[in-house]
C-alpha cells in the first residue's frame, strides 16, 4: 500500500517511437552539434578530448553531427582533427555515418563496400557511410552498451513501455535488446518494429509492432519497391510504420497506401512536413502519426531557417490533425530528439524554439491532451489513452503532486514511483 497523499496516478507513459541501443550508444558517445558544438574548433576539442582518454587504436564515437558545424564532413577533415583513433561520427538525422581514415581502415570499408558508400572521382571512400548499419554493426567492435542504465533513466521519467522503432534487419541486431527485456534489465515494455524481412519472433521477449519501413529522407524509393515492403508487411500481418520526414517522401508513401489500403495500427513516423492538402488523405486513410514534439525545442530555429519556405507551414503538425480527428501518438525518437516526456509535453504546449521563435501556433496543444498522447497503447498510438481499472496491468505512474499541478509546469522531478509489470522500477 502506498499514500500517495492526494497526488496523482497515472497509467505508466508510453514513447511510441525510440531507439534503445542507439541511446545506449549515445550515452558513451561525444556530442558533435548543436548545442554542445557549434564550430570546428569545439569539434576538434571535443573529439580530441575523447581521443586522448582511450588508449590507442581504441573507437571515438560521435554522434548529433549538423551541417552548421563545418559543412559536410568527410574523412580528410576528420584526420586533420584526429588521426590516430579510429572515428566515426554520425549525422544527427541518424541515417549517415562519416568516418575518417583509420575508421575505415578498422572497418575494412573499400572498394567492394555496398551502395550507400560515397566514393570520389579517384574511386576513394570519401568517409560518408549512409544507410549501412546493419552492414556495419558486424565490422565495428560492440562496445558495451549499459541498457540497464537506460531502463533506469526511462523509469525516473514514469515510462512504463516503449516501441523501438529501429529498422532492426536480423535477430542479431535485437538480440541485446531482447536479453536485456528478458532479464528484466531494462524493466519496460518493449515492442519492436523491425524491417520486412525481420526473421519472426525475433526474440521471445519482444513484442512485434508494425513493419517499419523507411522512405528515406535523400533519394526516394521507387514506387513499387515501397509496395513490396507494405505487401510483405501485409502477408505477415502486421500493420506498417512509415518513416517520412519530407513532403516527396509523404506523397509517395500515401500513393502506396491508397493502392494496398491501410490496417488498423499504420502509421506514418515523424511526419515532419504535412502539407494542408495531404491531411484528408491521412484522415481517410484513418493513418496515425507519430510526432516529436521536443524537436521543435531543440530544433526549430535550424528548420526556421533551412527548410524551405513552402514548407515551412507545414512543420511538426500537431494541433491542426487532432482538430481533424486524426490520431496522434507522441514520442521522443531519442537519441534524436530528448527522452524526457514531461520534455515534450512542455515543447508540445509551448511550441518554442530555442531562441523563443514560436513554430505554428496553432500546432500547440493543452498539456492534458499532450499527457494523452504519451498514454495511447502501444499498439494503437494514436487511440484513446489507458486508464487506470481493476484487472489492467500495473503499469503505472505516481505523481507528488495532483495532475493539475504537474500540468502546470510539466516535469519529471514530479515523477514519484514507477511500476511496471507489477515491480517498483522507480522510487524517487
Ligand atoms: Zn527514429
Amino acid at each position: 500500500v502506498i499514500d500517495a497523499g492526494g497526488a496523482a496516478l497515472l497509467p505508466g507513459l508510453h514513447d511510441h517511437h525510440i531507439h534503445l541501443l542507439a541511446l545506449a550508444a549515445a550515452r558513451r558517445s561525444v556530442p558533435c552539434g548543436p548545442p554542445e558544438v557549434t564550430s570546428v574548433a569545439a569539434l576538434a576539442t571535443a573529439l580530441r578530448a575523447a581521443a586522448q582518454t582511450r588508449p590507442a587504436g581504441e573507437w571515438v564515437r560521435g554522434v548529433g553531427y549538423h551541417e552548421s558545424v563545418a559543412g559536410d564532413l568527410d574523412r580528410y577533415t576528420l584526420d586533420a582533427l584526429v588521426a590516430d583513433h579510429p572515428v566515426r561520427v554520425q549525422h544527427r538525422s541518424g541515417h549517415g555515418w562519416v568516418f575518417n581514415t583509420a575508421a575505415l581502415k578498422a572497418a575494412a570499408v573499400g572498394e567492394d563496400a555496398p551502395e550507400g558508400t560515397e566514393f570520389d572521382g579517384r574511386g576513394q571512400p570519401t568517409g560518408r557511410l549512409w544507410g549501412l548499419d546493419s552492414w556495419l554493426r558486424a565490422r565495428m567492435p560492440g562496445g558495451s552498451i549499459d541498457l540497464a542504465a537506460i531502463g533506469a533513466e526511462l523509469a525516473a521519467f514514469g515510462i512504463t513501455g516503449v516501441t523501438d522503432a529501429t529498422p532492426f534487419e536480423t535477430a542479431a541486431d535485437v538480440a541485446p535488446l531482447d536479453a536485456a527485456v528478458a532479464d528484466g534489465a531494462l524493466g519496460v515494455h518493449v515492442t519492436i518494429t523491425g524491417a520486412p524481412d525481420l526473421a519472426r519472433p525475433a526474440g521471445p521477449s519482444l513484442r512485434r509492432g508494425p513493419v517499419k519501413l523507411v522512405v528515406a529522407d535523400h533519394g526516394l524509393p521507387s514506387f513499387d519497391s515501397l509496395r513490396a515492403g507494405f505487401t510483405a508487411a501485409r502477408r505477415a500481418g502486421r500493420a506498417v510504420a512509415v518513416h517520412a520526414v519530407t513532403r516527396e517522401a509523404l506523397v509517395l508513401a500515401l500513393a502506396v497506401w491508397h493502392d494496398v489500403g491501410s490496417v488498423h495500427g499504420d502509421r506514418v513516423e515523424h511526419g515532419a512536413v504535412i502539407p494542408v492538402e495531404l491531411i484528408a488523405d491521412l484522415a481517410e486513410l484513418g493513418l496515425a502519426v507519430v510526432t516529436q514534439p521536443s524537436l521543435v525545442a531543440r530544433r526549430g530555429d535550424d528548420y526556421r531557417r533551412d527548410v524551405e519556405a513552402d514548407d515551412r507551414p507545414h512543420l511538426w503538425r500537431c494541433g491542426s490533425l487532432l482538430t481533424e480527428g486524426i490520431g496522434i501518438g507522441f514520442s521522443s525518437d531519442a537519441p534524436f530528439g530528448d527522452p524526457d516526456p514531461w520534455f515534450t509535453i512542455a515543447a508540445a504546449v509551448q511550441r518554442s524554439t530555442p531562441s523563443g521563435a514560436l513554430l505554428g501556433a496553432a500546432e500547440r496543444v493543452s498539456a492534458q491532451t499532450a499527457l494523452e498522447r504519451l498514454l495511447s497503447p502501444l499498439d494503437d498510438p494514436g487511440g484513446r489513452p489507458r486508464r487506470i481499472a481493476t484487472g489492467v496491468p500495473a503499469d503505472l505512474c505516481l505523481l507528488d503532486v495532483p495532475l493539475a499541478e504537474a500540468l502546470r509546469s510539466p516535469d519529471a522531478r514530479h515523477v514519484r514511483t514507477t511500476i511496471a509489470g507489477g515491480a517498483i522500477r522507480f522510487d524517487r
